[in-house]
């Protein structure tokens, strides 16, 4: 029986352990944390209090014949097929990688000194709590949302918090006190140009200061300042900032096949790790060009344990993002390799399907859903979107 390694119980690594034939693979799963988390949620537990219980025990996610190990990996080496752990060495034929992606405040000065006393809503419950905490202290001054770099998890969390915390102070009679602003280093609120014309005047509608081109440097906790490289300071009170995200800290005995944020080179189509056909890169860990979502790290599973079973499967570059615009309305962000972003309008139902994906998220994972996922999918398709846009236009 042929041995496959899975490394990262997240979205990516269970879908695709479930998705494998365990009569005719070996599957074992490795993961350092002995939960899953539904790690969107952060969201509602940072900025609406949410006290949801976002956490499974990984091995009640897997089906039955699948290993799990609970071991955090510290090395890898492709060409002897070997990896290390705090416990153990493990051998392989096939090697996935959905290690994720975390933020590394270290990277920025007086980043890390922020995160411990405000947390953030992007790496764990304890952090998403913290950050709540500090919010319904907050009474009245400027409160800024930094994204402090380019890269990070789900493109539309950044602009959802934002509007997020807005509602929430409008709802509570805050906002006549409360200046907010929302700073990005890209050219526009939201990165991609057709979402940002529903977004941006959205933004500015609810009061939102708008800072484009600011890329972080470093932040002054006792001035309360954050400096970006282009020379421009904002002056907070309460200071929500995304720290830039990282690729795990696994020593590669192979050193090039990871980039300077140590995310995994990989194959945009098959997520094979370039130079290697045994091993594969799936979800926010490699460095596609395409979103680090949920979504996406379910799809490339799907098309890794096909290319695993023999199957001619590529994945195609869809994006999928539900985005929370605030006071009950949703969209989604969708496009692929071949389409751009489709500019598809805010309603409430979209807004519901986001919320419900937090109860269906747990049959996914097993695969119990996967019907409806691509009925949803085929009916979605951004080409098909597209045209429905260009029609209703003209
Ligand atoms: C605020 C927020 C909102 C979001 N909203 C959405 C959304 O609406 N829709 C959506 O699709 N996505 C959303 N996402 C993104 C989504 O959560 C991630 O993209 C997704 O979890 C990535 O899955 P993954 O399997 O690649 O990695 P992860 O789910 O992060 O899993 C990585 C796993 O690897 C393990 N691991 C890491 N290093 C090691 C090691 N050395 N040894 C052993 N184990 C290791 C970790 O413990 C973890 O279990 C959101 C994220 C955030 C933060």
């Amino acid at each position: 029986m042929k041995k496959v390694l899975i490394i990262g119980a997240g979205g990516g690594g269970l879908i695709l352990a479930n998705s494998l034939d365990t009569d005719k693979y070996d599957v074992t799963l490795i993961d350092r944390d002995i939960y899953h988390y539904y790690q969107p949620w952060f969201l509602y537990m940072a900025f609406n209090g949410s006290k949801r219980k976002i956490w499974r025990k990984i091995d009640s996610l897997i089906k039955p014949g699948i290993t799990f190990k609970n071991e955090e990996v510290t090395e890898i080496d492709l060409d002897n097929r070997a990896v290390k752990t705090n416990k153990d060495n493990h051998t392989y034929d096939y090697l996935i990688i959905g290690t994720g992606t975390n933020p590394d405040p270290s990277v920025i000065p007086g980043l890390e000194e922020i995160n411990n006393e405000y947390g953030n809503y992007h790496s764990s419950v304890e952090n998403a709590n913290k950050l709540w905490n500090k919010i319904k202290d907050f009474k009245s001054g400027t409160a800024v949302l930094v994204q402090a770099s380019p890269t990070c998890k789900c493109p539309p969390s950044p602009v959802e918090g934002m509007l997020l915390l807005e509602e929430y102070l409008n709802k509570n009679g805050l906002k006549e006190k409360t200046k907010l602003v929302f700073a990005t280093p890209y050219p526009r609120p939201y990165p991609a140009e057709p979402m940002n014309r529903i977004v941006e005047p959205i933004m500015k509608e609810r009061g939102i200061d708008l800072i484009t081109f600011f890329n972080m440097e470093s932040v002054d906790p006792k001035n309360k300042v954050i400096n970006s490289m282009e020379g421009d300071s904002i002056n907070y009170d309460l200071p929500i900032i995304i720290p830039p995200c990282r690729g795990a800290k696994i020593n590669y005995k192979q050193e090039n096949v990871i980039d300077d944020d140590r995310f995994i080179k990989a194959d945009k189509y098959t997520m094979k790790i370039l130079g290697y056909d045994d091993a594969f890169a799936i979800g926010d860990c490699n460095n596609l060009p395409t979103s680090k979502s949920g979504v996406t790290a379910h799809l490339q599973a799907k098309v890794v344990a096909d290319i695993i079973d023999g199957k001619d499967s590529k994945f195609d570059g869809r994006i999928n993002c539900p985005f929370d615009m605030a006071y009950g309305k949703g969209t989604f962000v969708i496009a692929d390799y071949n389409h751009p972003v489709v500019p598809y309008p805010p309603t409430e139902f979209k807004h519901f399907m986001k919320i419900s994906m937090a109860d269906i998220y747990w049959w996914t994972l097993r695969g119990y859903v996967d019907f409806v996922f691509d009925i949803f999918f085929e009916y979605t398709k951004p080409e098909k979107l597209i045209k429905m846009y260009q029609a209703s236009e003209a």
